[in-house]
């Protein structure tokens, strides 16, 4: 993998160290988990000025894909948003009130007919993405993607593989850990380890 600014930040890390990266937030609140549902799990945006370290709530999806496409050469700044300036005060504050989840920089904005969806596993350990294409189906890697051009020429010129980015965001530990759901999923992995090692 290219090394874009790596935003990860250990567990315990400040978050001065998570600064300069486009985020995604996720809040489990908004209930958008639905079975079926085209919506992916991130309830909101959001994007952290170069300069001030402020966030800022980025209003649609569409919007936040424009920025985080060419985000390494053109860092976000409050300038950029009519009305604002690094003198306000933040839209958001970074804390575990919420699930955060930390977007890679620079993922391609998704061709025109197609939607690309991040969906949280339910017990919080991993997400996974997905794009759906002009027919509705869905593809989960670059050899879907291949498959789905061979089966439908058409696209060969709208669209190639190179559209698509099967990246997934990471989760921030600190902000996740203290969700019961997580807590439980850890709890039966180590139960499986402590198993094993009990049994050597
Ligand atoms: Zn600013």
């Amino acid at each position: 993998m290219a090394s874009s600014p790596s935003p990860v930040s250990p567990p315990s890390a400040p978050s001065t160290q998570v600064r300069l990266s486009p985020f995604r937030l996720l809040d489990l609140m908004n209930g958008n988990r639905k079975r079926g549902s085209s919506t992916d799990s991130i309830g909101m945006y959001a994007v952290q000025c170069c300069e001030c370290h402020k966030w800022r709530k980025v209003p649609t999806k569409d919007e936040f894909e424009t920025i985080r496409e060419n985000f390494t050469e053109e860092p976000w700044h409050c300038s950029r948003r009519p009305d604002c300036s690094c003198e306000d005060p933040a839209d958001i504050e970074y804390d575990s009130s919420r699930i955060w989840v930390l977007d890679k920089p620079n993922i391609p904005k998704p061709p025109a007919g197609t939607e690309r969806l991040v969906i949280m596993r339910g017990d919080l350990s991993k997400m996974d993405t997905y794009y759906v294409m002009p027919n509705g189906k869905r593809v989960r890697c670059t050899a879907e993607v291949d498959k789905f051009l061979e089966a439908n020429p058409q696209y060969k010129d709208r669209f190639s593989v190179e559209s698509f980015s099967f990246t997934t965001p990471k989760i921030v530990e600190e902000t996740v850990s203290h969700n019961s759901v997580w807590k439980s999923g850890k709890a039966k992995k180590q139960d499986k380890i402590n198993a094993l090692s009990n049994n050597n």
